[in-house]
């Protein structure tokens, strides 16, 4: 049943959304936007915009400006415990962090001694590692990236350890790993698939350091499952081809946020974290919702 910018497919998304709220465009004029994240302290939101090399901000009283120009080519972003920006960087092929005084630390940019794809989506755990998924977009042609040539004979989720900073695949078996995100409880981790198929896989996360029991946790369609949520009750909000899809923690296809452009990515963010910031192609969108996001620092 579609009412407005809803879809209800299971009457409990009723509950996570109020029919009220409108879907407020931000900004557009992005080529590809991605990796959104929100600064909770500071009120603002950072994203990447791909294809033009540069990374934005929007504070809600002042607007949009840029961020970070030649920007690598940055993808995904997220913050660690201590608040720091952690991104994802297709043009160099790395993973780094932004420091308090704006210096850039490299914390991965190859495994086995040969250079990463293109890291492309990143989460950090409470115990401080770091985990990266490596598909291969950012290398496919000029356009998010420079062309090259994989050298990694296959496509991985990472994690780095906070200790000794060395890189380990977690999982091998991807065709195109890309969002991930740790459950509220930090006892699974789900990493999106958006090669074929294309799904979102659930794992036991063991000690903090390694994954088990992969399985499907859901299929996402129209479009792929590309970065993705948690809200504090445990549900998954992933980005589609038609909007945003709602995934109860079963697995069930509770409804969806349809949106005018296909959505890469998404974040919650605000003072109450309750405000889905939605990156969507050429813009950006936010919705109020009557859930909070988890995890926001
Ligand atoms: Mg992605």
């Amino acid at each position: 049943m579609v009412e407005g910018i809803y879809e209800i497919i299971d009457e409990r998304f009723r509950t996570l959304f109020n029919s009220s709220a409108a879907l407020d465009l931000i900004h557009t004029g992005c080529r590809w936007a991605e990796g959104p994240v929100w600064f909770k302290d500071g009120n603002y939101l950072l994203w990447s915009d791909i294809p033009n090399n540069r990374m934005l901000r929007y504070i809600p009283e002042g607007g949009v400006s840029v961020y970070r120009a030649d920007a690598r080519y940055s993808n995904g972003n997220t913050r660690d415990r201590q608040g720091r920006l952690v991104t994802c960087e297709h043009g160099a092929r790395r993973v780094t962090r932004t420091e308090v005084d704006g210096s850039i630390t490299v914390l991965a940019y190859s495994f086995e001694g040969k250079r990463l794809n293109s890291p492309n989506d990143v989460v950090v755990h409470s115990n401080g590692s770091v985990w990266f998924s490596d598909p291969t977009y950012g290398i496919q042609s000029d356009y998010e990236g420079h062309k090259a040539t994989p050298e990694q004979d296959t496509n991985n989720v990472y994690r780095i350890d906070p200790q000794t900073g060395v890189v380990e695949a977690v999982v091998r078996d991807f065709v195109q790993p890309n969002g991930l995100a740790f459950s509220p409880d930090e006892t699974r981790l789900y990493v999106a698939d958006s090669g074929s198929p294309r799904h979102i896989r659930v794992f036991d996360v063991v000690d903090g350091r390694a994954l088990s029991s992969g399985r499907v946790f859901c299929t996402v369609d129209p479009g792929v499952p590309d970065g993705f949520r948690f809200d504090i009750e445990g549900n998954l909000w992933t980005s589609a081809a038609d909007g945003v899809h709602c995934f109860a923690p079963d697995g069930t296809l509770l409804g969806k946020i349809l949106t005018p452009e296909r959505v890469a990515n998404l974040t919650f963010g605000g003072p109450k974290g309750n405000r889905l910031y939605i990156a969507a192609t050429s813009s950006i969108y936010a919705i109020y919702v009557t859930t909070n996001g988890a995890a926001v620092p």
